[in-house]
């Protein structure tokens, strides 16, 4: 028990360890944390991080969780990404209950906070241009230079502003700052500038408003009036968080969230960035923003990963202050481990070639009880046909086997998985010289792939029943870059791509039960990997299956 205390204890991470010391400090009496997305694209396996890590948290403190999107910016938020982001964060098991927010809602309040900003003379309205104001911000080295605009008196300041509200200043001619410090050595508190005037409609708040308030002012607001706590956000934000505070402490609120930063998740091999997924998408590289081959939380389900994997695999990434890359073997680590048991073992043949029995008798079908999970005795077992006429993998069956062959070839014996043993006595091929059908005959006495007599066959191959069997398209899936060649090209910056991340098996017989599948079932395919039912191009007379990942992997946990 007390080497448990122990383990607990050093195995916290530095965000818990903060929350724990502010709870017994009584610094706050209850934490609240927050998801904050910018409905301006889908969510990816590094939000996915930021959801759990923010919502395991209030769990874990018995604390709220709010899901808030953060749409203070009209230019870049489209609706249909609410929606989108939304059902991605329910599917990863993080539940907001009733706390759904939205940042435009609080313009009012963050328009009333500039007032009070302007009130004690700590924001003027400035009506240098965009251009001058990046000149007189000066450089890491060198302090900036005061706005001439900055000693405006209070009374005018709030005419300005209150005008700027009224649509009477054209977008660019004048903005609102705070009034900091110019020679600070942080750039970010050089007189930011926290409103802007912009004629834009904007989704929720439609023509209201003209004048927008800037990330690092708005982002605080929302923090405080929400009763945030913890405002856990990405490295980039650290020399931001002066401003933060100073945003918070010059509007008085009772209890100021604080600002804590960790790093931001990467992944060796795939494509993150919205940037690069919206030209994969636009070029038609990829199937949409969902493409099983990307790594945003659409994709992900839709190729068959589980909320539990990807929750696994954030917990086994932790939480760290330092930036790095995680390699994506570990995500597919994640996802066998969870499949291994939960999903139904059947037989699926990618790339068929015909078996012939030449013994088994004409017109005769049998159904062989099958296990759906020899680990797992709970998934039951189910009824495969089996017949004179199977299909096997065309890679089970050489004419002149290499060294070391065990699987079919003439005169060699070997087990048919579940169903019996048979040896090879012939094939027959085509005029190109490809094998069409291979012919073999049966033990009758090894029913159920046991041997009658002790004797051993070293190869077990799968097979599927000819004549009940179901019509299914397979898609294997490699990276969609070029692991040897790096992510992006050196020169250009543009991707690397693979040529072959896409590999579709047009024509693959699967076993009848699993023409029953739908959308979203998960299989293990005996010797082909774990497979996902396709949600969109799967229709009833033709199931599609997605390649989650294959059986075998070198990653190792803790090499
Ligand atoms: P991107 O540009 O990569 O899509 P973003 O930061 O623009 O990401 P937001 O919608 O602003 O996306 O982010 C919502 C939240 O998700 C923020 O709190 C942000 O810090 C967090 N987040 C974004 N990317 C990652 C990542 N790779 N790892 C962990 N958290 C992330
Ligand atoms: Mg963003």
């Amino acid at each position: 028990m007390e080497n448990e205390t122990v383990k607990e204890t050093v195995s916290k991470n530095f965000i818990e360890q903060i929350i724990e010391k502010d709870l017994a400090e009584g610094k706050y009496e209850e934490i609240c944390t927050r998801f904050p997305p910018e409905p301006n694209g889908y969510l990816h396996i590094g939000h996915a991080k930021s959801i759990l890590l923010n919502y395991g948290l209030a769990q874990k403190y018995h604390g709220k969780f709010n899901m808030r999107f953060d749409d203070t910016n009209p230019t870049k938020e489209r609706v249909e990404f609410v929606e989108s982001i939304k059902e991605d964060i329910k599917w990863l098991g993080a539940d907001w209950g009733d706390r759904l927010y939205f940042a435009s809602d609080y313009f009012d309040q963050m328009y009333e906070a500039a007032v009070k900003l302007i009130k004690k003379g700590k924001a003027f309205v400035c009506d240098l241009s965009a251009e001058e104001i990046r000149e007189y911000r000066g450089t890491l080295t060198e302090p900036g230079k005061e706005s001439p605009y900055r000693n405006r008196s209070v009374e005018e300041n709030l005419e300005l502003f209150e005008k700027m509200k009224n649509g009477e200043f054209e977008d660019g001619t004048k903005v609102l700052r705070a009034k900091i410090d110019m020679a600070s050595p942080n750039i970010n508190m050089r007189d930011p500038v926290i409103y802007r005037v912009a004629h834009m409609t904007h989704h929720n708040t439609g023509d209201k408003w003209c004048i927008y308030p800037m990330y690092d002012f708005a982002h605080p607001i929302e923090d405080a009036i929400e009763g945030v706590t913890h405002s856990i956000c990405t490295l980039e934000f650290e020399y931001h968080r002066p401003l933060y505070d100073w945003v918070v402490t010059e509007l008085e609120y009772p209890h100021p969230p604080k600002q804590i930063e960790f790093a931001k998740l990467y992944l060796t091999n795939v494509v993150t960035g919205k940037r690069y997924i919206k030209k994969l998408v636009e070029d038609g590289i990829v199937d949409g923003w969902d493409d099983p081959r990307l790594v945003s939380i659409a994709a992900l389900r839709r190729r068959g990963f589980t909320p539990e994997s990807i929750q696994k695999f954030v917990e086994l990434c932790g939480v760290s202050k330092a930036n790095s890359s995680v390699d994506y073997a570990m995500l597919e680590y994640c996802i066998r481990e969870d499949l291994k048991m939960k999903a139904p073992r059947m037989m699926a043949v990618l790339d068929p070639v015909k078996l012939v029995i030449d013994n088994y008798p004409e017109g005769q079908t049998e159904e062989l009880e099958v296990p759906n999970n020899m680990e797992n005795p709970e998934l039951g077992s189910r009824m495969v046909p089996f017949g004179k006429e199977l299909y096997i993998e065309r890679e089970d069956f050489m004419e002149v086997p290499v060294k070391k062959y065990k699987r079919l070839y003439p005169g060699n014996e070997v087990r048919l998985m579940n169903a019996y043993f048979v040896t090879c006595t012939s094939c027959e091929k085509d005029q190109d010289g490809n094998v069409t059908v291979i012919h073999c005959t049966y033990d009758p006495a090894s029913k159920g792939g046991n041997s009658p007599d002790g004797r051993k066959v070293k190869g077990t191959i799968h097979w599927v029943c000819a004549q009940t069997a179901v019509e299914a398209e397979c898609r294997l899936y490699e990276n969609i870059v070029d692991e040897e060649k790096g992510v992006y090209n050196k020169e250009d910056g543009s991707l690397n791509l693979n040529p072959n991340s896409l590999t579709l098996m047009e024509k693959c017989y699967v076993e009848p039960e699993l023409g029953k599948a739908q959308p979203y079932d998960r299989f293990q395919f005996v010797r082909n990997g774990f497979f996902c039912v396709d949600c969109h191009d799967t229709t009833s007379e033709k199931p599609v299956f997605n390649r989650i990942v294959s059986l075998k992997s070198s990653f190792k946990l803790n090499p």
